[in-house]
């Protein structure tokens, strides 16, 4: 392989798929030490796929997807895709109406003129109703149809195969401190924090919470050291604005994460953010 020393900054960063949106993040990135992560996306596949359909209330398994997938229609969350992936039909964007997305929560519209809603258990509460206690460890999205709950889809989700070793890449570079913010249920967050050794992770957060975490962890830095955020979705934005530097991933993520971020890795793997880092160090060691 080409040793690193051959590579010299923004160039050489770019032809390792990792775009730096100009030399001061590069300067950022070197004294990065603290990185926080997204959960979906960014450290996972974020590629799901529905694992078990439990419908309820004389619903069936067949209706329960469909109402699901064309309230889901418009929706770009990966969690979106995969409940359209299992119903498999082609969707007439005319029947689904007064679709509304709710950052964190999930999906309502009205499908046929009947009010749909998918989501998370907060969304359900949110519409006043109540949902069984689910232990199966995955993301489970509850649907309601005109205001009775109809069942749930269980959706799972894997660890991208780069993960682990980018978190050990990044504890090898001295990066201090791991962190994941996930919107995501507290037994899935506990799961890919264990699997993938970070040391801190807060689950169930919405967008703004997000924003409140990385204040706390900017607040409790150490002199002179960095906080990188890396995500990939619409709501994380505002957190990649705000982190000293903003990682996005550039395959998967949204136009906005893009838009928004200091750097992005053009092929979503978070390996990339090590050997940012140590062609970072590297280059300010020529420069200076
Ligand atoms: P993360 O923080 O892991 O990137 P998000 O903030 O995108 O996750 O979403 C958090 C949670 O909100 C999801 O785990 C899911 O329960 C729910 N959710 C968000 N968007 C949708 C959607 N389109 N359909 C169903 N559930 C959704
Ligand atoms: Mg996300």
């Amino acid at each position: 392989s080409i040793p690193l020393s051959f590579f010299g900054g923004i160039g050489g960063a770019s032809a390792c798929g990792i775009l730096v949106k100009g030399s001061t993040y590069l300067e950022e990135l070197a004294r990065t030490g603290i990185v926080v992560f997204d959960k979906t996306g960014t450290l996972t596949q974020g590629t799901f796929k529905v694992v078990g359909i439990h419908p309820e209330n004389g619903v069936t398994g067949d209706a329960l997807v469909e109402a699901a997938a064309l309230a889901e229609s418009w929706s770009k969350h990966p969690i979106s895709l995969s409940i359209k992936n299992a119903y498999g039909k082609d969707i007439d964007p005319n029947r689904v109406t007064d679709v509304q997305e709710l950052g964190g929560h999930g999906v309502t519209a009205k499908v046929d003129g009947k009010t749909v809603a998918a989501g998370n258990a907060r969304l359900m509460a949110k519409l006043g109703l109540t949902v069984p206690e689910i232990t199966e460890p995955g993301t489970i999205v509850h649907v309601a149809m005109e205001g009775r709950y109809a069942g749930y889809l269980l959706i799972a989700d894997v660890v991208k195969p780069h993960s682990a070793a980018a978190i050990k890449g990044l504890k090898q570079a001295g990066v201090r401190k791991t962190v994941m913010l996930t919107g995501d249920a507290e037994p899935v967050a506990k799961a890919v924090s264990a699997e993938l050794g970070l040391d801190e992770y807060h689950a169930g957060l919405l967008p703004g919470d997000k924003v409140d975490q990385i204040e706390t962890l900017l607040a409790a830095k150490q002199p002179k050291e960095n906080l990188a955020f890396v995500g990939d979705g619409i709501n994380d934005a505002p957190v990649l604005s705000r982190a000293d530097v903003g990682i996005a991933m550039g395959a998967l993520g949204s136009d906005a994460a893009i838009e928004a971020a200091d750097v992005v890795l053009m092929d979503d793997d978070p390996a990339k953010i090590a050997l940012a880092m140590r062609i970072a160090r590297r280059t300010l060691r020529i420069v200076y």
